[in-house]
């Protein structure tokens, strides 16, 4: 502490508190049709959003605050990509968190995210990259094609985190970024030591 005039010590009753934002890139894969831009909708701020082939993906922003660090995410959806061939590594090139999505009423899209699964190991991805398998359209359970325990148990064998979730009722939507921003806050704790 700094030395006043007379000897005394001076206190500042100004705590500062240094927040860190950290940033989080975050992909959406997964079959057609199972509501992946739906999804990024409801996470994200609509700051790109492109067809071309050259960059071939949308990109949204969303930020969370955790404790004393910000998480910004930027959250990339193949706008399509993946109806036409399978998404460029560079899409997943300096992940932190895949969500992998599967549509619960069409069960080749729960088939398929197994192996969206297969390319993402194949692809370089950091061991401390965060994969999330969602079930999407939970609002649709009376057109139920997979079982929430079908979901939880390919979760569960493969590592994997677990949510459903509706993109078009919302439910669970921000529960799950919460849920994948804690963490990926603990995976960057356990890199820091
Ligand atoms: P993407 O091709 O994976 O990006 O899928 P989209 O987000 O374009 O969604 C495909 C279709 O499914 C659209 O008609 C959406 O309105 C619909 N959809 C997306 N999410 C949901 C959901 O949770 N429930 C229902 N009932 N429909 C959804």
């Amino acid at each position: 502490l700094p030395r006043a005039a007379g000897g005394a010590l001076q206190h500042s009753d100004t705590v500062s508190r240094l927040v860190q934002t950290l940033r989080v890139k975050m992909v959406l894969l997964g079959s057609s049709g199972v509501g992946k831009s739906s999804l990024a909708s409801r996470f994200g701020r609509d700051e790109f959003r492109s067809t071309s082939p050259t960059v071939g993906c949308a990109y949204l922003t969303q930020v969370v605050h955790l404790n004393d660090v910000t998480l910004r995410f930027e959250i990339w959806d193949t706008a399509g990509q993946e109806k036409y061939h399978s998404v460029t590594p560079l899409y997943y090139r300096g992940a932190h968190v895949a969500l992998l999505v599967y549509d619960i009423t069409q069960r080749e899209t729960f088939l398929r995210a197994q192996v969206w699964l297969r390319e993402l190991e194949k692809q370089y991805i950091p061991g401390s990259t965060v994969i999330w398998l969602v079930g999407n359209k939970g609002d649709l359970a009376h057109d139920r094609k997979v079982s929430a325990q079908e979901g939880q148990s390919l979760a569960s064998n493969g590592g994997l985190y677990f949510t459903e979730t509706s993109a078009l009722s919302g439910d669970q939507v921000n529960e799950l970024l919460q849920s994948v921003a804690h963490r990926v806050y603990e995976c960057i704790g356990a890199q820091q030591g």
